[in-house]
């Protein structure tokens, strides 16, 4: 059976609706909240920013860390969850598919519409992103970016494949790291995302779960 996205993301809206007295919403085996899309990115530009150009480097990656760090455990939690086991679980065929099932739910939580291009198995993951929340923002905010600005999707495609082929959790992290080669806040028609071995990387001795 292949990934039906939209049972995945009908599941998610329909567990949405449960909240706890502070607005967290316990769901796929993690606390989520709503948080306002401009305020997110307003964080993330303003520290770039405020960091200048000199350390514009250093800035994007520790928010593109802090995403992938955010993406493994996120999607570490969801993949052990009772939802994931009673809905997802049963369409997974190939270790692959567990990607598509992150990429449905990531699509349910509002981080835009995540589509898997290409994946070779332990080696490379594309995935691309048509309406990038964070590619919208910084246009709008700023006009058209010198490089690629959706460090959140950025790092989310790194943690996908670090949970697939980066060895046992939570060791895993930032074994893959991701380049978004294009980006719709610098006027492409979408934004890419190409998640390859991190240079530094050494192979685990044995493979994530899901082999
Ligand atoms: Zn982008």
């Amino acid at each position: 059976m292949a990934i039906d996205g939209s049972k995945i993301v009908h599941a998610v809206m329909e567990g949405s609706r449960i909240r706890e007295s502070k607005g967290i919403i316990p769901l796929f085996g993690v606390y989520l909240s709503i948080i306002s899309v401009s305020y997110y990115n307003r964080l993330s530009f303003d520290l770039e920013k405020l960091m200048g150009p000199q350390r514009s480097a250093e800035a994007q990656q520790l928010l593109v860390h802090a995403a992938q760090e955010c993406g493994y455990a996120t999607f570490q939690g969801i993949r052990n969850s009772w939802e994931w086991a009673e809905i997802v679980a049963p369409m997974i065929e190939t270790t692959e598919d567990q990607i598509k099932g992150f990429t449905a739910v990531a699509v349910a939580f509002g981080w835009g519409d995540l589509e898997v291009v290409d994946i070779i198995p332990r080696e490379r993951l594309v995935i691309r992103v048509t309406d990038s929340y964070e590619a919208r923002g910084y246009h709008a905010e700023y006009g058209t970016a010198p490089a690629g600005k959706c460090y959140m999707l950025r790092g989310v495609t790194g943690a996908f494949m670090d949970l697939l082929y980066g060895g046992d959790y939570p060791d895993g992290c930032l074994s893959f790291s991701a380049e978004e080669t294009h980006c719709r806040a610098k006027g492409d028609p979408y934004c890419e995302f190409i998640a390859t071995k991190s240079p530094d990387h050494t192979e685990p001795s044995a493979a994530g779960p899901g082999r």
